[in-house]
């Protein structure tokens, strides 16, 4: 059980609106080696703006449609584009399946990242469209690429200073995001991270936390999406932002309410004094 120093930490954290679930996942970031972060609504805002986009308005209806089942930054951003499309003309008998860290789809329509449609047919060009530093969406159907949108995001404004702060602690900073690499390397430089990794599924982002504690190193993960949850489980050390999906939240040892990392830098200095005095 937690001693009085460690539980004191805790209410500590929680005034600062860093929730800890118990003493051990105080005591796990007081010991982290390495912090892995994911991009999208984490170093992000996650608050998406459609720029630009193309494709057959009954098409377009479908993928409102399809998006409003989805609780993605960037189904939010398309839902709020068009909000006042009419929907009538959509069957909505089909289910909508979510596909994790990839996009959606019901029936032979599929909205999701660019990689997923490497197959597909692309007579209008569309791949020409994915512009460096933004967030590009296809639509398929069946086996040809039908639309496209291309989404703007946000740094959060205290990425880059909490990131420089963790690596002043000699903690290593590694971004695994599911985007593109070209939006991953413009944030990575962006907020100076020690590498980055694009195009992650859900099982490379365990896979980057299990073969790290293989080399007896204690492992941070901070998300928020359901993408992001399996490897906040697997990490010694989970961290859920406060805006992301609840089965972030749930699969988390720390929540940080306000979504800002610098108060995770704060809990972690915090949680080190916090060894000190135990040793
Ligand atoms: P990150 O790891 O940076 O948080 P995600 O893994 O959540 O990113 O998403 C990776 C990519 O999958 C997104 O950039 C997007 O292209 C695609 N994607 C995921 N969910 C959806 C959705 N509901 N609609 C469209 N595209 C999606
Ligand atoms: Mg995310």
């Amino acid at each position: 059980s937690a001693t009085p120093a460690t539980l004191s930490a805790i209410s500590n954290g929680a005034k600062n609106g860093v929730l800890f679930k118990g003493g051990a996942a105080m005591e796990a970031l007081s010991s982290m080696d390495i912090l892995y972060s994911d991009k999208t609504g984490t170093l992000t805002f996650g608050e998406f703006q459609v720029i630009e986009h193309e494709m057959d308005r009954e098409i377009l209806k479908e993928v409102v449609y399809i998006e409003q089942q989805s609780t993605h930054p960037i189904a939010d951003a398309i839902v709020a584009a068009f909000k006042d499309i009419d929907l009538d003309s959509v069957d909505q008998r089909e289910p909508v399946e979510e596909i994790a860290g990839s996009g959606i789809k019901k029936g032979e329509i599929i909205v999701g990242k660019p990689s997923i449609f490497d197959t597909y047919n692309d007579p209008d060009n569309y791949r020409g469209k994915i512009t460096a530093g933004y967030t590009t969406v296809f639509v398929g159907i069946d086996d040809q690429i039908v639309g496209y949108f291309t989404l703007a995001d946000q740094i959060r404004d205290e990425s880059a200073e909490a990131v420089a702060g963790f690596q002043a602690e000699k903690i290593k900073v590694s971004l695994i995001t599911g985007d593109n690499e070209m939006v991953a390397k413009k944030v990575a430089n962006e907020v100076n991270v020690d590498d980055y990794f694009a195009n992650c599924s859900p099982e490379d982002k365990i896979k980057f936390v299990q073969e790290n504690q293989a080399m007896g190193q204690v492992v941070g993960m901070i998300g928020d999406g359901i993408n992001d949850a399996p490897a906040l489980a697997n990490a010694d050390i989970g961290i859920a932002m406060g805006s992301g999906s609840s089965v972030a939240m749930e699969s988390a040892d720390v929540v940080i309410v306000k979504n800002n990392l610098a108060k995770l830098l704060y809990s972690f200095k915090l949680s080190q004094k916090l060894n000190k005095i135990i040793i």
